[in-house]
């Protein structure tokens, strides 16, 4: 029997990292919302790995924390190892990776959540979108409770129609044994919404008791501890931390995974779901890799109050008895207790080139999305469309346009602009190749690039924004000090040069010059540097920065200009493209059904030529002057 209760400016379905980020953006921006979650007791649930960060994902919960989200605060507070990765590389690569303990994560967020002023959370499970005319009007449960609401954000992951698969067995379970949500695909066909089935899984745990350690490589967390959130110090979180360890499969597990490759649900054809092809399988890597003798494998802690150690780059589906042989075959694990065994899992999700760049759905007005539910794979990836979809839905009630980073902004314009934009038959995972102005998109100034935007949204406080003001002066004073202060080729000098094995000078320059050199740094020059005052380690880091890569810097912000040259030519919403003469018939099926917002967005659809953006640009021209006619 259906009930009707007290309204709600936004409903948000589900409390995973998606949901997490979205109803807190909703509520801290004053509006009454509600999340409706099936179990309260996996709030921003870990299912998979147990870390938050690495390449490219790194980047994502930067920015997040930047424009006011909150899994970088979350991670800081919870992490048990912290390791900066690919410091051997150039600075757009570093990316900051921190294992967190599952169960404080989860408990920290929830404590978040239900310490919100206008954010109340309500266990159940949501069955339905209700609609009319095209808007969304509420939702209703499972149990018949229906919450009326001006939007709905959607951020149900791996939960839809989850179906969990090893060998023989599934169950319509979602992760670890919890409850699917088995109702909503239904509804949400019936408004008209194109649903896909894509897969995922995860490695067994192991108790780390029946561990070898000794035949495997420690992996210590770094003695400097880089926070995620900028509003955070090292010494705000810094604390013990535990190892990770590094082993390898053998051709002993090879063998074992290919006598039994045919037991495989992924090759008996009872997984239909669609995999990430960057995240794939054990049994995945030693098919398409069969010339590779080993794959590493991580050993990685769960959490402090758990023996559970997650067996990173293992996952697999393969039926139970063989799972057992092939994690006993690999170094230090000959003696393993699995307590959990590996799993695939299938869920359905949608296409989500049915969402406007604001994720929000094309045909349904007020709903939005956000997370896997989105086609994506990834806490970080999730979390980054929670807070950008909750952003959007308050724009949208308060009046306000809605926030489209674009991808020369941010990870999370590129990872948004990819989904919406081109065909994902797959789950859509984040990596710095993806980002074309990579050297911009630098984790290290996601402040810079993003706090004014969450600012002048509402998430960012005074104190905050005027912390990065400052920041921001003394970075542009500290670059014009360097550019004006003159270096004589003195004996000081020469001698400072040669103790670090580069060039002596012929005549005077700039200590700029210098920093230039690759062989040298802010830090190292801090001898001829007389009039130098002391400033904060990140305004460091940007002017080491910005001077040492000053070339590359301009050159991608020359490419950047030219990008929003297109991005700036808008499309007039109401576009019929099939009227437009020389387009090819292909291109005006995919510019209907996309309806890019910019003549940019539409030079990235698949199947639209280069050819049909000229025919576009010069149909644009016409009707722009006509219009100015008339
Ligand atoms: C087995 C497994 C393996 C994975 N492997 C990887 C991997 O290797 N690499 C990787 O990057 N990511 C992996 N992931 C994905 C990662 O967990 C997700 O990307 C991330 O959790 C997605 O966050 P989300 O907020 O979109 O959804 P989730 O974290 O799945 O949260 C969804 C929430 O919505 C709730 N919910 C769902 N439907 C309803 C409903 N109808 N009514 C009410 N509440 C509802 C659920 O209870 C849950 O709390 C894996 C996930 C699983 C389950």
């Amino acid at each position: 029997m259906s009930y009707t209760y007290e309204a709600y400016d936004v409903v948000v379905v589900g409390a995973g990292h998606a949901g997490c980020e979205a109803a807190l953006a909703c509520a801290r921006l004053s509006l009454n919302t509600l999340v409706v979650t099936i179990s309260m007791d996996s709030i921003a649930l870990m299912p998979c790995n147990p870390n938050i960060g690495g390449t490219s994902k790194g980047h994502l919960v930067k920015e997040i924390d930047a424009l006011g989200g909150e899994m970088g605060k979350n991670i800081d507070k919870t992490y048990i190892q912290s390791k900066m990765l690919n410091l051997s590389k150039g600075p757009a690569v570093h990316s900051l990776r921190a294992q967190a303990d599952k169960q404080d994560y989860s408990k920290s967020m929830r404590k978040i959540l239900e310490n919100t002023p206008n954010l109340t959370l309500k266990q159940a499970e949501v069955a339905k979108i209700l609609a009319q005319d095209g808007k969304v009007t509420g939702v209703e449960t499972f149990s018949g409770a229906i919450y009326p609401c001006k939007t709905v954000i959607l951020c149900t992951g791996t939960y839809l129609n989850a179906r969990c698969v090893y060998g023989e067995v599934s169950n319509y379970t979602g992760p670890n044994g919890l409850q699917s949500a088995n109702h909503l695909t239904e509804s949400l066909k019936s408004i008209g919404i194109e649903m896909y089935r894509f897969k995922t899984g995860t490695p067994a745990r192991i108790d780390k008791r029946s561990i070898d350690f000794s035949k495997m490589e420690e992996q210590k967390g770094d003695e400097r501890v880089v926070p995620f959130s900028f509003t955070n110090q090292e010494e705000d979180i810094k604390r013990d931390q535990v190892s990770c360890w590094l082993t390898y499969t053998n051709e002993k597990t090879h063998d074992i995974i290919r006598a039994n490759i045919h037991r495989s649900p992924l090759y008996s054809g009872n997984i239909k779901g669609t995999g990430p092809r960057y995240c794939p399988s054990i049994e995945d890597k030693v098919v398409k890799f069969a010339d590779k003798d080993r794959h590493q494998v991580f050993i990685e802690p769960e959490g402090n109050y758990t023996n559970e150690m997650y067996v990173g780059g293992m996952s697999s589906s393969l039926p139970e008895d063989v799972q057992y042989q092939m994690y006993r075959s690999v170094t230090g694990l000959e003696n393993a207790k699995i307590v959990r065994n590996a799993y695939a899992i299938e869920y359905d999700c949608i296409n989500p080139m049915q969402l406007k760049s604001s994720l929000e759905f094309k045909t349904v007005e007020g709903l939005f999305s956000g997370g896997q539910f989105n086609g994506s794979s990834g806490y970080e990836e999730a979390a980054a469309q929670g807070l950008m979809a909750g952003i959007n839905a308050s724009m949208k009630l308060l009046g306000k346009e809605p926030v489209i980073l674009d991808r020369s902004q941010a990870y999370i314009g590129v990872l948004i602009d990819d989904l919406v934009t081109k065909e994902t038959h797959e789950p859509y995972r984040m990596m710095t190749s993806r980002a074309e102005y990579r050297l911009l998109l630098r984790q290290d100034n996601a402040d810079l690039r993003l706090t004014k935007i969450g600012y002048e949204v509402g998430l960012i406080d005074e104190e905050r924004y005027y912390k990065l003001s400052e920041k921001e002066k003394l970075i542009e004073e500290e670059m014009k000090r360097l550019n004006n202060t003159l270096i004589g080729a003195n004996s000081e000098v020469q001698a400072l040069l040669e103790k670090y094995n580069s060039n002596t000078l012929k005549t005077g320059t700039t200590l700029a010059e210098l920093i230039r050199r690759p062989e040298l740094t802010y830090e190292m020059l801090k001898e001829l540097d007389k009039n130098r005052k002391p400033l904060p380690e990140d305004v460091i880091e940007q002017v080491d920065i910005n001077i040492k890569y000053e070339g590359y810097i301009q050159r991608q912000l020359r490419q950047v200009d030219q990008f929003k040259k297109l991005e700036g030519k808008l499309i007039p919403e109401d576009i019929d493209y099939s009227t437009i003469p020389s387009l090819r018939i292909e291109a005006k099926q995919k510019l209907n059904q996309i309806r890019p917002l910019s003549v940019g967005q539409a030079s990235r659809i698949s199947g639209v030529s280069p050819a049909d953006i000229s025919v576009l640009l010069v149909y644009l021209e016409q009707l722009r002057r006509s219009i100015k006619e008339n």
